[in-house]
């Protein structure tokens, strides 16, 4: 027998967006546990928004098993938050509203910029470093410093070992801003994993007394870039039977549903989708073939494959919460018909 030592992950109760919680308990197995071996837990909703003070318990249901790189004998226990009968999805629960799809995936491109006492990561106290230019892709102590690859090569690690499916990394425009990318098939795998490594990256930063800066538009109205989660979605139709009709239908869905999509794609996205900086204004849908400036990107390979293949939504922003994002999704896409 091993103790285990498992760390309970969820989702509190704050809007607009929720913050990533955790605890550990030690349960001894024969071997690393699996989801069926895990427990159903509870938590104090009293002190993260999800209960009143008089009854306060809410009951954890994992739902994802990782083991945890960085900790001797760890797992990392991904949850959903239940009412006390550990079967109601609490209202806070937005996993729980995706749609069921094993057809479906979701890439999504998650930037973020490190912070140091405040500032982005490599700014000068006082001021602004040289403009953006550089930055992107790049590479070289002026450019990157000294810091910030090392914590994204040893967050890639850590996310690898523990069975997420990283597609890639890269600097980005910003100086301090970074990008990684995770893709899943079925409607809720990219987004769990993505709970997951943001949780990765926040706890491997502690170490380096650095925080991960996921506001959108964090140095306000300036020539520096803002921070998107970009979200590359496809279904089994897409891919397999698409064709310019339903695509038109489908976009047609997406600009008739504007205000719920931009109401789930992160805090205060008009500071970024304001038509400059290779984005589209939040209040007016568009797209277009390769085009980075439209609300939803049409691949060049979509067109040319007779209308199939994969989307990119181009707004959610960095502070998004996945599950909204994949869920409302997922929900304009089941309004249009397919034959
Ligand atoms: P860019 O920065 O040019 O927009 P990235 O390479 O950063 O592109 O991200 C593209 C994303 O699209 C990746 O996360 C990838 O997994 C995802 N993707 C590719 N094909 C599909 C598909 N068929 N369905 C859903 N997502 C896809
Ligand atoms: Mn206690
Ligand atoms: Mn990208
Ligand atoms: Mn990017
Ligand atoms: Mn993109």
């Amino acid at each position: 027998m091993t103790k285990y030592k498992l760390e309970y992950i969820w989702l509190d109760g704050y809007t607009p967006v929720p913050n990533l919680r955790g605890k550990t308990q030690i349960k001894e197995f024969d071997s690393f546990p699996t989801l069926e071996m895990l427990p159903l837990w509870g938590f104090d909703g009293s002190s993260t928004k999800q209960a009143e003070g008089s009854s306060s318990d809410c009951v954890l249901k994992p739902v994802r098993v990782f083991p945890d790189p960085a900790r001797k004998n760890g797992v990392l226990v991904l949850c959903e938050v239940m009412m006390p009968d550990g079967t109601t999805p609490h209202p806070s629960n937005k996993r729980a509203t995706i749609l069921d799809d094993e057809g479906a995936w979701f890439g999504f491109e998650q930037e973020y910029f490190f912070y140091k006492n405040g500032r982005p990561l490599g700014f000068p106290e006082s001021g602004y470093p040289a403009p953006q230019g550089p930055y992107y892709t790049g590479v070289g102590y002026a450019n990157v410093g000294s810091v910030a690859r090392r914590i994204v090569e040893e967050h890639l690690d850590l996310c690898l070992d523990a069975g997420i499916n990283h597609e890639g990394i890269n600097a980005e425009v910003a100086k301090g801003q970074w990008e990684f990318q995770i893709f899943g098939k079925g409607s809720r795998k990219a987004a769990d994993e993505m709970w997951m490594a943001r949780y990765l990256l926040q706890r491997l930063c502690e170490t380096y007394e650095i925080d991960v800066e996921y506001h959108c538009k964090p140095l306000g109205d300036t020539d520096w870039n803002g921070s998107g989660m970009h979200c590359n979605f496809s279904t089994a139709y897409l891919r397999e039977v698409g064709g310019k009709a339903y695509f038109e239908a489908l976009m047609a869905a997406f600009d008739r549903n504007l205000e719920d999509h931009i109401a789930v794609y992160g805090p205060d996205n008009h500071m970024r989708l304001t038509g400059k900086h290779e984005t589209a204004p939040w209040n007016k849908f568009s797209y277009g073939v390769a085009d980075r400036g439209a609300s939803v990107r049409v691949p060049h390979s979509f067109v040319k494959n007779d209308y199939k293949g994969y989307l990119e939504d181009r707004r959610p922003n960095s502070m998004g919460d996945p599950y909204q994002i994949a869920s409302q999704v997922l929900k304009t896409i089941s309004e249009v018909p397919t034959e």
